[in-house]
């Protein structure tokens, strides 16, 4: 069946379909009507002229709209996970953790809701403000256009549609062209609650007609996670837009020598490298281990590597499936076979078929080569020996990108001075950089991104400050 994407609440169709593929076999994982430049049109038209009844909805009802979408999800949690492994050939356990982590993202967004309120400011501070009061509150700043990647088919549409509920902004949502089918199921679940029409619609677009969308004076918040270049290249073009940029980044980890549970970093490491077969912003990529603990360390990685199944994602007991396409899986390929010949050692995998990478654990990689440098997306570790934490912190930092990092330390001032100059937006103790829990303000910084994500930083990021002052009092 064809699905229809989503005008102001209501499902259209046109005279254009898209098919979406699975990429571990190509077969049909659904279709999809594609909208049209007015079916665009409609959509923005809708969100701007329905912004002043959606700010002034009362929060009883966006909460609860919140806490029946949660709800739904959860109910219908099994059905929505396939969907996700078939259109993002993500391993099936990982699809039932994602629709786990966008239950609680709408939940957090409705708590959120009951509470987001604003602050009274005294005035009476200086003379001339004898008698005054301020009442600071928070309003939408306007409709927002969410543009979402392919990784997170759902939690990071979540992250997007939820908030903005939340506050009461409408919202424009383009969701990835390859995985665009779990966004417009969401777009069934949200049909079932009291929302007002004008306060959501879901377009299938594509990169060309996203674009033009971002230019739209009137959606003057741009909410984007995907790539970097393609996300400073729209904060660049709209200046005087309100942009939050979600980026990659090239996950580091450090291994302190005083870290007691070697097989445990090693399980987390070799698991979250190879984790979406590495599609994630926060995937291990660069591993830094000090000299007194490395060969225990690289030998363990290995034995966990070697334990990983990889294969049909949909098959459970699966923990490694396709990349995206098979363009993705070969230029991750080429980008292990560059970083052998610049010297490093390929300790296994490196072999591909189809759109399926092997899990690869590189050592002894020059800094410079793709696999460090540049976000891989794919799943392929690199361990760097290092002969003090000093250096391995110098060396994270080295980076231009900076989202979180993970270190294992015990010792608690260890922790904390590392956290301190780490140059990221969240630091792991005692795991790798791979966890997000969905209320906590997440978010990078230098090439990774600008502004924070998390149901409440979100909120905030989709407001600003009205001041009333109120005088004689
Ligand atoms: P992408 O940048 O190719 O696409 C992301 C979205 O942008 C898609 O919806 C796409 O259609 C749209 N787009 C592409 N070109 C555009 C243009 N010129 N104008 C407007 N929109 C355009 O990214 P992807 O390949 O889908 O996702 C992978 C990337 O996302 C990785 O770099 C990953 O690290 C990043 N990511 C970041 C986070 C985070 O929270 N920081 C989370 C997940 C993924």
């Amino acid at each position: 069946m064809t699905v229809p994407f989503w005008i102001a609440g209501k499902p259209v169709t046109s005279s254009s379909t898209a098919v979406v593929r699975h990429s571990y076999d190509g077969s049909e994982a659904g279709s999809h009507y594609v909208p049209t430049a007015s079916d665009v049109e409609a959509a923005v038209a809708a969100a701007a002229s329905g912004a002043d009844e959606f700010a002034t909805t009362p929060a009883h009802v966006r909460a609860g709209a919140l806490d029946h979408v949660s709800r739904s999800l959860s109910q219908r949690a099994d059905e929505i996970a396939q969907l996700i492994t078939a259109e993002s050939g993500k391993p099936l356990k990982w699809s039932r953790g994602e629709v786990g982590r966008a239950v609680s993202t709408f939940r957090w967004a409705a708590e959120e809701a009951r509470r987001f309120s604003g602050e009274l400011q005294r005035l009476d501070t200086d003379p001339g403000g004898t008698g005054r009061l301020a009442l600071v509150r928070r309003v939408p700043r306007g409709p927002v256009l969410g543009i979402t990647p392919f990784n997170f088919p759902l939690n990071l549409v979540a992250h997007k549609v939820a908030p903005a509920i939340a506050v009461g902004a409408p919202i424009v949502l383009k969701p990835a062209p390859a995985t665009p089918l779990t966004s417009l199921l969401l777009g069934e679940i949200l049909t079932e609650t009291a929302l007002p029409p004008g306060s959501w619609s879901i377009l299938p677009l594509g990169n060309g007609e996203t674009a033009s969308l971002v230019q739209d004076p009137r959606l003057p918040v741009v909410s984007f996670t995907g790539s970097v270049p393609v996300g400073w290249s729209i904060r660049d073009s709209v200046p005087r837009k309100h942009v939050a940029l979600e980026l990659g980044g090239n996950g580091a980890v450090l291994v302190c020598p005083d870290w007691p549970d070697l097989d445990f970093a090693a399980q987390r490491i070799a698991t979250f490298s190879m984790y979406q077969a590495g599609q994630s912003c926060i995937s291990v990529q660069r591993v830094y281990v000090h000299t007194d603990v490395y060969d225990e360390l690289e030998s363990r990685v290995l034995a966990q590597v070697a334990a990983l199944h990889t294969g049909d994602p949909a098959s459970d007991g699966v923990d490694v499936g396709p990349l995206i396409n098979e363009a993705a899986a070969s230029r991750v390929a080429s980008w292990v076979s560059d970083a052998v010949s610049a010297g490093a050692s390929l300790l296994t995998g490196g072999g591909r078929s189809g759109a399926t990478v092997e899990p690869t654990v590189l050592s002894g990689v020059p800094e410079d080569a793709a696999v460090m440098a540049e976000e891989v997306f794919g799943p392929v570790v690199s361990l760097i020996r290092v002969s003090s934490v000093d250096e391995g912190v110098s060396r994270i930092n080295a980076s231009r990108f900076g989202l979180q990092a993970g270190v294992f330390t015990r010792d608690l001032p260890t922790a904390f001075d590392i956290s301190a100059r780490l140059k990221v937006g969240g630091v792991l103790i005692g795991d790798v950089p791979s966890f997000r829990a969905d209320q906590m303000p997440y978010g990078g910084v230098k090439d990774s991104g600008v502004g924070r994500e998390g149901p409440a930083a979100a909120m905030a990021d989709f407001t600003e400050e009205r001041v009333t002052v109120l005088t004689g009092l």
